[in-house]
């Protein structure tokens, strides 16, 4: 890749809307943190844990992530898993970021749900006045628990309403099909909260058009298995559904073999809106502007497909009309347009 392009897509101001928090635990933290928290943990040392990230699937990656977040337990702990996020974050140049966090994860090992979402919000609020990153939270509800769950969690979350945008749908992708959570998203819609599911990451593209119609999802995280079905494709762009792709993650996984065989170009050439996350980013190998970069290098990308992406990064958050545009003026000044 040339030098221009390569910074092109370092410096380029862009949103981030699919990370897991827990995701952007490292190594070094995860015992730092079982350290003075006076947790046990089953690998005897940074690199032996870091050895461990050789995934197979989904939930090969879901067992160790669990055994990571295991270390979280005081709101100090979270403000400095967020903060480290964020500093980072700040670094790639996203200007804007819309976080998920998984309450349930937490709550079942006795961690109320008070400690988890204030000591987010306290470091979503620092970086805001420290470096003008903007931060909004998503709460996902761990798909393999029941809806019942999903339910208790929801009535936990509501005293904490300001303190979160929308709702979304995480782990096991497979047998656990949307619509197993179409009561739970409905009455979230009632709320007032903004919807989205991951969907057409391992599951398949059915998956994307029931988290659409049951589910009313305004985005779709990851939805790269949509180009097996011509139709939804179709659908996607027609309605501008935004995906929210996560590249390295799908290498990782295993969802593709390797990089270059990355379906991102022939999304954005579908006309979908594409944008490029870095979903759990201390598992798979990289933050948003090192997804940026290997995609770059392995597929026949240009400067006009960053712009782009840059673009749909802020049209498809849910900041309001006003900000968007303020990130999208900016956008269009770094590219001289
Ligand atoms: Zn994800």
């Amino acid at each position: 890749m040339d030098a221009a392009l390569r910074d092109t897509l370092l410096q380029m101001p862009k949103a981030e809307l699919h990370m897991h928090i827990e995701g952007s635990l490292e190594p070094e933290l995860i015992f730092a943190l079982a350290e003075r928290n006076k947790v046990k943990l089953e690998y005897a040392s940074v690199e032996e844990l870091r050895t461990a990230y050789a995934f197979k699937d989904l939930q090969s990656f879901l067992d160790i992530y669990y055994a990571g977040a295991s270390v979280l337990l005081t709101e100090q702990d979270f403000y400095d898993m967020t903060r480290a996020y964020l500093q980072r974050a700040h670094a790639d140049n996203v200007r804007h970021t819309e976080l998920f966090f998984d309450p349930q994860t937490h709550t079942e090992r006795g961690v109320a749900f008070g400690t988890v979402v204030n000591g987010i919000d306290r470091a979503l609020q620092d970086a805001r006045k420290e470096w003008g990153l903007s931060g909004a939270l998503i709460m996902c509800f761990l798909r393999h628990l029941s809806e019942e769950e999903a339910f208790a969690t929801l009535e936990q979350a509501l005293p904490y309403r300001d303190k979160f945008v929308g709702v979304g749908l995480d782990s096991s992708e497979r047998g656990h099909p949307p619509e197993k959570f179409a009561r739970v998203f409905a009455r979230c819609k009632e709320l007032g909260l903004r919807l989205v599911a991951h969907a057409g990451e391992e599951g398949p593209p059915d998956y994307i058009r029931t988290a659409l119609d049951l589910l009313k999802v305004e985005r779709i995280d990851h939805g790269v298995r949509c180009l097996e079905d011509a139709e939804l494709t179709a659908r996607l762009a027609r309605d501008r559904v935004p995906l929210t792709v996560c590249p390295l993650s799908n290498i990782k996984l295993r969802v593709f073999d390797k990089v270059a065989d990355h379906n991102l170009l022939k999304l954005l050439d579908a006309g979908l809106v594409v944008t490029v996350n870095s979903d759990d980013p201390a598992y798979f190998g990289g933050y948003v502007n090192d997804n940026f970069l290997q995609m770059f290098e392995a597929l026949p990308l240009g400067r006009e497909h960053a712009y782009q992406m840059a673009r749909n990064s802020f049209s498809a958050s849910f900041l309001d009309a006003a900000e968007k545009q303020k990130y999208l003026d900016e956008v269009d000044a770094f590219f001289g347009q």
